[in-house]
């Protein structure tokens, strides 16, 4: 059964057969070029350069020009939202969605996600409260988020982790009963559903991230989506410093304008997402395939159901595997598969939160759990199906040696 996967023949030429073949064992790694977990997508670059190129005759650079308004128009329509606002970056994007609400004091967030979902809160003097996650799911667990709630609790920011969506209805029921306002980052969930509706129109506001290494990409750049007219409004005037019309400040504000070139990536990109989102799901496929029969292996799955994105080929080393997660990585490393322990240790053992909440862990066993057995492996279009078998078969071998 196991010789599904090895041996394979990668690219390099080398046959990954016994631990002899490993580069950690000192033969030549798999790959001449390194694989990257979130190597961006770039689509009809022909196309952009034309974009470009009128965007410079217009002399239009910044300041919501026709590039940046017609994204906003596709993003709104993609999403199903009333309103998109789109955002220098994700963590602006995420800092003025807070603060167009009011958070203040506390608010609960997951400890397992990217550093800035908590860094956008403490940077404005609100205390991230970490809530424990689901093991099965990486989401936050309702349960878990109840426990947190104090006097001092205003909010909730959930993450869609992988693009698989929060449990929302639960979520939105606890905000409700106890007056908390609720927010999404869905850094990871562009082009995502969840229960059959399109992430984006949960909670008062979603934040999205362009990131380059996102599934979407505007170089850099995020969005805030809303249904709520007032809020987009308010966000609107912060994003420009708070200008109604020249010379008219009316609001606090900050810069969080996205420019006219990284919209003319978006407007080229979104009209590649299916392609992209095709290339991630025929990897996904391939990897849960050769993996998930390796001892104490498995690849998390995302729901046929859903409109999913793909982006993540998450991998759980389990307690039957008999070798460690780390072995995994510095052996995937060593042939140039750059796969990443995303997100270990967990942001409440990064600072500042470590040294605020030194024991913090103690209610966030899940987070551990699943923090210490999970490597992230590369997809996109850069990574073909083959890849993934021969990726596979290293795993492999590195479980035999
Ligand atoms: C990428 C990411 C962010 C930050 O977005 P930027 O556009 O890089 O500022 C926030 N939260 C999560 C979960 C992310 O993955």
């Amino acid at each position: 059964m196991l010789d599904r996967t090895s041996p394979r023949q990668a690219s390099s030429g080398k046959t990954i057969r016994s631990p002899a073949d490993l580069a950690i064992n000192g033969a030549p790694p798999a790959f001449a070029e390194p694989l990257h977990v979130g190597k961006p997508n770039v689509g009809d670059r022909a196309a952009f350069m034309r974009m470009a190129d009128a965007m410079f005759d217009s002399g239009r650079l910044a300041n919501g020009g026709p590039l940046v308004e017609e994204l906003e128009r596709r993003l709104a329509e993609h999403l199903g939202v009333r309103h998109c606002l789109a955002i220098c970056n994700g963590t602006v994007a995420l800092e003025i969605a807070i603060r167009a609400l009011d958070l203040s004091g506390e608010v609960i967030v997951p400890s397992y996600t990217f550093v800035a979902t908590a860094h956008a809160l403490y940077w404005q003097g609100i205390t991230p409260v970490f809530a424990d996650i689901d093991p099965d799911t990486h989401n936050l667990s309702p349960a878990a988020v109840r426990r947190m709630i104090s006097s001092r609790t205003t909010g909730i920011l959930g993450v869609h982790l992988w693009g698989r969506g929060a449990p929302v209805d639960e979520l939105q029921a606890i905000a409700d009963e106890h007056g908390l306002k609720l927010m999404f980052d869905a850094a990871h969930a562009f082009g995502c559903s969840q229960g059959g509706r399109k992430i984006g129109g949960f909670g008062s506001a979603e934040v999205f991230s362009f990131h380059a290494t996102k599934f979407f990409n505007t170089f850099e750049g995020g969005a805030i989506a809303t249904n709520d007219d007032e809020l987009a409004q308010r966000m609107r005037l912060m994003r420009n410093f708070g200008f109604a019309g020249f010379d008219n400040v009316i609001h606090p504000g900050t810069n969080g304008k996205m420019t006219e070139i990284c919209a003319a990536m978006g407007l080229v990109n979104l009209d590649g997402i299916e392609t992209v989102i095709a290339t991630n799901r025929r990897n996904h496929a391939a990897y849960s395939e050769a993996i998930c029969q390796l001892p104490g292996l498995s690849i998390l799955p995302y729901d046929a159901e859903e409109a999913g994105n793909y982006q993540y080929v998450v991998m759980e080393v389990g307690p039957n595997c008999p070798v460690t997660r780390d072995a995994i990585v510095a052996a995937l490393q060593a042939e140039n598969v750059l796969a990443r322990r995303y997100f270990w240790p967990g942001v409440h053992r990064m600072q500042p939160y470590r040294d605020l909440f030194p024991n913090a862990g103690a209610l966030l066993p899940q987070t551990q759990v699943v923090a210490d057995r999970v490597v992230v492996l590369p997809t996109g279009t850069a990574v073909t199906p083959e890849d993934c078998r021969v990726i596979a078969a290293i795993v492999e071998i590195t479980e035999r040696a």
